[in-house]
């Protein structure tokens, strides 16, 4: 495993402190009122004195009179906050070139800037005193450019790899060097000579362990990065959960405050980019971002309902055709229950309910008769009006057989020309009398086809289960009723007789 000393050893000699910057941090050193050396160092740097002045009167400070001059700068914002202000800038600009490659170096001092502004308008909000949190926040992760520096390929898929396994980029970068970004950090600017504080609270800035010196401004760099992150990710909903929850518990901040800080942050990194000549990118006020998520969400909403909508529609017409289906299920017991001509019942139905009527009429010893009905010389009706006009008095002989019989009667069609009729509850001489009226009705039934009258008569045989003789199979009551049918027919048809 390669310890950060050997990496650095081998792979990178850190760079060097831009040689502004290590005067500028010399002279801070030597002893608090270094400001006239401070001064001459910036001014020897006309670009410099400009952009210093320049922040001096930002909204960062928001002083309402301008500032025009250095010392007045030094006197309102204090010789540590200019230093600050100056390293900033020399160490920005001394890193503005890296090779070509996976790393948005632009993106990394957006982050970096806004982060910074982040961490200075939070502790006002949290009442805490940090001088320096401005230089930790904007450097917490100058050493992820030192390592990427050292082996931009490398690096690079390191980055690629922990965004495919989801893993925080320290796991990553331990997994690889034994050390992470924040060591790296640490190291350089301890090698640079910038103050303890700021190099510890970099060091601690994604730790968990618990510091008693630094560990509250370590948990600023967090958050500020995190709202830095809330501007430049793209993870802007559940980051700004984040953000509000630590805020709102660990500094009970109200919402209002969270949002009303994040909204700060924007405006001043928006105008401190500028200064720092590092383009800003689409950097919105948190207000849009959210109105952006919030529509976001709302068509994620739309297309819920619209789901909820569909599957609504596709429940209903399931239920629909379960409707159907039970419709058609019914209609398809029924055919297989009826004739298709006539609409009676067919044969085979009026066997099953035959036998089971036989069946009743045994258990409470109740009579039963049967009349077989068959059509006199229908052979002739076909033969004289054609086979269409038979069904015609088919149909039209069924339908008057329906309403001759009482509600209690079943007919059926027992084939061709042949019907019957099951007469529960009917012992010998009603089934007569009911057997009269039916040959009767048929013989009255006036049909008319085609401007043709076609007249019908019917030879009825009927037998009965009375229990005064011991007829109970249903292949008997058949056969004896069929046997008195051919009587009827031998005896001249349109007749009835019984067996
Ligand atoms: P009988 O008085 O002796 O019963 O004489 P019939 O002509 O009625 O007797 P037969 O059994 O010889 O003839 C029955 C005829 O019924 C023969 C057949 O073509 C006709 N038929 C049977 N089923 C149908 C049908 O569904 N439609 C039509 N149009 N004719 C049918
Ligand atoms: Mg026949
Ligand atoms: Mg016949």
């Amino acid at each position: 495993m390669t310890t950060m000393q050997d990496f650095l050893d081998e792979k990178i000699k850190l760079p060097s402190p831009p040689a502004v910057a290590l005067k500028i941090l010399e002279a801070v050193r030597q002893d608090e009122s270094s400001f006239d050396d401070l001064a001459k160092i910036i001014m020897a740097d006309p670009a410099l004195t400009v952009r210093i002045l320049k922040i001096a009167n930002s909204s960062l400070f928001g002083f309402p009179n301008p500032v025009e001059s250095l010392s007045q700068a030094t006197a309102l914002i204090g010789t540590n906050a200019l230093k600050n202000i100056a390293l900033s800038f020399v160490i920005v600009q001394d890193n503005q070139n890296v090779p070509e490659g996976n790393f948005n170096l632009n993106l990394f001092w957006r982050r970096a800037i806004t982060a910074a502004v982040a961490a200075d308008t939070l502790i006002e909000y949290v009442k805490l005193q940090d001088r320096d949190i401005f230089v930790a926040a904007l450097l917490q992760d100058i050493g992820v450019l030192i390592l990427y520096l050292a082996d931009p390929v490398a690096y690079g898929s390191l980055q690629d790899e922990r965004r495919v396994n989801h893993t925080s980029i320290c796991e990553a970068e331990h997994k690889q060097f034994d050390f992470d970004h924040t060591d790296v950090s640490h190291h350089l600017l301890t090698t640079w000579g910038l103050p303890e504080s700021i190099c510890q609270t970099i060091r601690l800035h994604h730790s968990q362990v618990k510091d008693e010196k630094y560990g509250e401004s370590a948990m600023v760099l967090q958050l500020a990065d995190k709202i830095s992150a809330l501007y430049h990710g793209n993870n802007s909903n559940s980051l700004s959960i984040e953000i509000h929850h630590s805020l709102e518990k660990s500094y009970k901040l109200s919402a209002e405050q969270v949002d009303e800080l994040i909204d700060i942050v924007g405006d001043k990194a928006h105008e401190l980019l500028e200064l720092f000549q590092i383009d800003p990118g689409d950097i919105k006020p948190f207000s849009t971002i959210m109105q952006e998520a919030n529509e976001e969400l709302s068509r994620l909403n739309f297309s819920y309902a619209q789901i909820v909508l569909e599957l609504k529609l596709a429940k209903q017409s399931a239920e629909q055709l379960a409707i159907e289906l039970k419709l058609a299920n019914e209609n398809l017991r029924q055919l297989a229950f009826r004739d298709g001509l006539t609409g009676l019942f067919n044969h085979r139905y009026f066997q099953e309910i035959l036998e089971s009527e036989l069946e009743r009429s045994e258990r409470y010893k109740h009579p039963i008769s049967l009349l077989l009905i068959d059509i006199d010389l229908f052979k002739k009706v076909n033969d004289n009006f054609g086979h269409p006009a038979g069904d015609f008095v088919l149909k039209e002989v069924a339908d008057m057989l329906t309403k001759l019989v009482r509600r209690i009667d079943i007919v059926a069609r027992y084939g061709g020309e042949e019907f019957s009729v099951i007469l529960p509850e009917t012992a010998l001489t009603g089934g007569k009398i009911l057997g009269q009226r039916i040959r009767r009705g048929i013989e009255q039934l006036e049909i008319q086809y085609e401007a043709q009258s076609i007249p019908v008569t019917i030879s009825c045989g009927l037998a009965s289960n009375d229990f005064a003789n011991t007829v109970v199979t249903r292949s008997e009551l058949i056969k004896r009723s069929d046997q008195a049918l051919y009587l009827a027919k031998e005896n001249g048809r349109n007749k009835l007789e019984f067996q």
